[in-house]
């Protein structure tokens, strides 16, 4: 049952990473802070499927908060990634011109770089693109190279924000979906759940595509969200030695184009197209959607093979109706702020968003009094796969769980699965539990550890294997028992 004695400084509806950043972010001062989400793990929603990718800031149009949130997020990704133990390379982007008119449109992003303060930005011939990119097309006419560009895992800097917050002091409740605002007259004084209400003085909606439908219980009714469907592919390890770098081609009206990257975990992704639908909830890949996808990247690089092709998925864009973030704290609510239509560059504008909020919160009379104790450092599990010799019988010494691997593919050992059912934002679930160690992420997509997976999860958290779900309510990996066991 919720608590509604207890008066929580600040509750934050959405643990995405930008939920997940800004908790952390108002976990350096003096706060009692809950971090909700109707979701059985963080990052459930656009933040675990998506490009990736850390813009560097050419994009957007100039003065608007995307532009200046984004190339201020990108500038902070060292620091945030350290502190958190994140993967994150500063690899460099490019824009590919391959078409008549492509190179205006690269001299105009150019332009529009250095009006948003990008650093370092220049246009390259075709012919120097494909000494870089040795698989691009010959079509390559010039390409518009943007060096602070970056690869990240978006899922990594989710739930390793929400450890350090909860490290800190903030309290996560997920299952638990915030279905009304609570109200005094004018003012918000927390939110509802199907457990009760919870009190809140600051309550921040950063609920991605729901934050419209929260919005508008607060008399905030013109904004819409309507979601913008990205399919992709997403390629083997084997395929890495074909593409070396990101690649865009030049934006459309609606998207910056179907890419061909590499992935900070090495394997090559590919997408994403953009088709609008009504459904918030539909992540359906498609055909036609996926021909679309393969069709664009096969443009830039035409090797590209598709049997190195291990499993297609769809995100969904918050796409806002005004074409730029909404952050506020409107006067007409007081105690309210909200965070909507944080569509791409969402996730590279996440850690200046938490800090952006943060001081909204504390113009809005939130007291901003510094916590000594505030430790932003966080410990990531090692990865076997990436250790040498000497560290990895180092940790077997230790513990023999880490000589025994469970996920071939991946290389992932049983003490990695072990530790992340014991992390301070523990996995529960199967794709949780995917995300934060990438067992089933490789060729196999799970074919070969899966039982044994499941068998390590229910003794770890204590509960039957009947139990393990791949992700929360209603998707029980195994159904029922067929073979008893022998006393
Ligand atoms: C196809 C695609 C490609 C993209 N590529 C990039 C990219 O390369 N780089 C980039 O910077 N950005 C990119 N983005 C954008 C980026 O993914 C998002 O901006 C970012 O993930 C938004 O994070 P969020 O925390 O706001 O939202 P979410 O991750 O959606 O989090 C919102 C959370 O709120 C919870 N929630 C919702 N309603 C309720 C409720 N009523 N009660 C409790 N909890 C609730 C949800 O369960 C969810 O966990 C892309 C997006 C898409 C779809």
């Amino acid at each position: 049952m919720a608590d509604n004695k207890r008066t929580f400084d600040v509750i934050i509806v959405g643990a995405g990473v930008v939920g997940s950043l800004c908790a952390r972010e108002l976990a350096r001062y003096q706060l009692d802070i809950l971090l909700l989400d109707k979701c059985s793990d963080v990052g459930e929603g656009t933040t675990k499927a998506n490009t990736a990718i850390v813009h560097a800031g050419y994009d957007a149009k100039p003065g608007s908060l995307k532009a200046t949130l984004n190339v201020a997020g990108n500038a902070l990704y060292d620091e945030v990634c350290a502190e958190l133990d994140v993967d994150f390379d500063r690899c460099g982007t490019y824009v590919v011109g391959l078409a008549d008119g492509d190179e205006s449109t690269l001299q105009a992003l150019l332009a529009r770089g250095l009006e948003n303060g990008v650093p370092a930005l220049e246009i390259i011939s075709g012919e120097e693109m494909r000494r870089r990119e040795p698989a691009l097309t010959s079509d390559a006419r010039a390409a518009l190279y943007a060096p602070s560009g970056g690869l990240v895992d978006p899922f990594q800097l989710c739930y390793a924000a929400a450890e350090n917050a909860v490290a800190n002091g903030v309290e996560l409740r997920l299952n638990t979906e915030v279905t009304g605002l609570w109200r005094n007259d004018e003012r918000i004084v927390g939110v509802l759940t199907p457990a009760g209400p919870i009190r809140g003085r600051y309550v921040v909606i950063a609920a991605g595509l729901w934050a419209d439908t929260l919005m508008h219980q607060a008399g905030l009714d013109s904004f819409a969200i309507r979601p913008r469907k990205g399919e992709y592919f997403v390629m083997d390890k084997a395929a890495a030695d074909v593409v070396r770098n990101v690649l865009f081609p030049c934006p459309t009206s609606v998207s910056k184009g179907i890419l061909v990257t590499r992935t900070i975990h090495g394997n090559v992704m590919l997408g994403p197209n953009a088709v609008e639908q009504d459904d918030k909830c539909d992540l359906s890949t498609t055909q036609a959607g996926l021909n679309e996808v393969m069709e664009g990247a096969l443009k830039l690089v035409p090797g590209l093979d598709s049997r190195h092709v291990i499993r297609t998925f769809a995100g969904l864009r918050a796409g806002g109706n005004t074409g730029d973030f909404y952050i506020d704290a409107p006067r007409s609510t007081p105690g309210l702020v909200v965070l909507a239509g944080i569509e791409s560059p969402g996730l590279t504008a996440a850690p200046s968003i938490a800090r952006y909020v943060t001081a909204l919160l504390g113009e809005s009379g939130l007291c901003l009094e510094p916590r000594p104790a505030f430790s932003p450092i966080r410990h990531g599990i090692p990865r076997f796969s990436e250790l040498d010799d000497a560290e990895r019988e180092a940790l077997i010494a230790q513990d023999p769980r880490w000589g025994r691997i469970i996920c071939r593919c991946e290389m992932v050992s049983e003490a990695e699965i072990v530790a992340a059912c014991h992390a301070p934002v523990p996995a529960r679930t199967y794709d949780a539990l995917k995300r934060r160690v990438r067992v089933g992420s490789g060729r196999c997509q799970g074919g070969f550890d899966q039982p044994y997976v499941i068998d390590i999860m229910a003794r770890e958290l204590g509960v039957s294997p009947l139990e393990i779900t791949k992700k929360g309510r209603r998707s029980q990996m195994v159904v029922r028992r067929t073979k008893e066991l022998r006393a």
